[in-house]
């Protein structure tokens, strides 16, 4: 056996990322430095973590006060904001769901909403829907990216996140993703649940035909089965709309949220939906020592209430268009392969000859722009919502220098 040796050989961290060779120190709004005070335009923006930019100071103020009075209490005791944090979240929400007066389950990460929302589905499926015990199965997309836990993994098409993590939680079939027919010949009565990102991020920012999500509907509604989606990515102004479901006007039965839930700060989830559904979450059965804690409550609050007015939707919208229009020119022009997307969001794929997604990322950074590359020969771009228009301009004008 060789003992792998990690890249640098005084580094006491486990090798589980490859990081860019960029030592971040500061950051604000869409701009970070190094210590050597180099500024970069933060075009990752913690895969949509940062929707609102580094330490925005409505999200700051409200992490400083919170910090002031009370920050854990675990959910053996209540609180007061967590009445109103789940209040908000349930009314911001509610639009975009299929049942009215929808519930809401703190977590912490986004993993763990997705746990939560396959613990909730399979229950409901038992005691509610009536399938026989241990039966349940839920349905997902190939290329799908919901965490790495292992039961999360279990159901992953991503080998590397796969490869030796096994044994796999059962109960969990793969069909292709934007394939309606696909979908309607894998559900069956033992179904609870089909579990989809409406937009695929990981993948590569995948956008799916336009009538998919609504098929999607149909079918889980004929099947009896909860239609889950991941909106930890997609959700909270990403795509122009608060929730990327809304596109298409679709409305599921449950939604994981996270990242830009937590304004960047800490991590803040949650599954929002069915009070049919995530009632059978009784006392005992589910849990989390941090989740629904006062700090994230207080920031959580303060996310809800920047999404509230419309106005950070609207920047997804107007930038993203002015993003879309000079990632199609880059098309136009052969300088890029392909580019996807919606809102403040792109996948872009560099051209075979070209270089990796990884070398173009590279020579970004070196240019004081940083994004992230994806499966080998794909770019993920996901701004700050709050990016001025100069900053991407910019950033695009280095893009296109880059490709030139
Ligand atoms: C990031 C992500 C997750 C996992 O979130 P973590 O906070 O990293 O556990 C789940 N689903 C989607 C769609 C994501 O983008």
């Amino acid at each position: 056996m060789t003992t792998p040796q990690p890249a640098d050989a005084l580094s006491r961290l486990a090798p589980n990322y490859h990081p860019l060779p960029v030592t971040l120190v500061s950051g604000e709004n869409a701009r970070v430095r190094d210590a050597d005070g180099r500024e970069y335009i933060d075009m990752l923006a913690g895969y949509s973590a940062l929707n609102f930019g580094h330490r925005h100071p409505a999200l700051v103020a409200a992490a400083h006060d919170q910090l002031d009075r009370l920050t854990l209490t675990s959910r053996a005791f209540g609180h007061d904001l967590l009445e109103p944090f789940a209040t908000a979240l349930a009314a911001l929400a509610a639009p975009a769901l299929a049942a009215p007066h929808p519930l809401v389950l703190p977590m912490n990460t986004g993993a763990e909403a997705v746990e939560t929302a396959v613990k909730a589905a399979r229950k409901w499926g038992y005691e509610v829907k009536g399938v026989p015990h241990d039966r349940a199965t839920i349905v997902v997309a190939a290329g799908n990216f919901h965490g790495r836990t292992t039961t999360i993994v279990s159901f992953s098409t991503d080998e590397d996140a796969r490869r030796h993590f096994g044994p796999f939680t059962p109960g969990f079939r793969i069909v292709p993703f934007g394939d309606a027919q696909a979908l309607d010949d894998a559900v069956d009565e033992t179904t609870v649940a089909v579990l989809l990102e409406p937009i695929q991020g990981e993948a590569g920012v995948i956008v799916p035909p336009p009538d998919y999500l609504g098929a999607v509907r149909r079918i889980c509604d004929s099947a009896g089965a909860l239609f889950v989606a991941d909106e930890i990515q997609s959700g909270l102004g990403r795509t122009g709309t608060t929730f990327a479901c809304e596109l298409w006007a679709v409305r599921p039965d449950l939604m994981t949220l996270g990242k830009a839930l937590g304004g960047g700060i800490l991590p803040v989830s949650a599954v929002v939906g069915s009070a049919e559904v995530l009632g059978v979450l009784t006392a005992g059965t589910h849990g989390s020592t941090f989740g629904g804690n006062p700090l994230a409550c207080a920031v959580g609050l303060a996310v809800i209430e920047l999404l509230r007015g419309g106005t950070h939707q609207a920047r997804a919208r107007d930038l993203g268009a002015t993003l879309h229009e000079r990632l199609g020119g880059l098309v136009a022009d052969g300088a890029l392969a392909a580019a996807r997307g919606v809102g403040l969001w792109a996948g872009l794929d560099v051209p075979p000859g070209r270089g990796s997604g990884r070398q173009l990322c590279e020579d970004l950074a070196t240019r004081g722009v940083l994004a992230k590359d994806t499966h080998g020969s794909t770019i993920r771009l996901a701004p700050p919502l709050t990016i001025p228009r100069a900053d991407l301009d910019l950033a695009l004008d280095r893009l296109t220098d880059a490709l030139g």
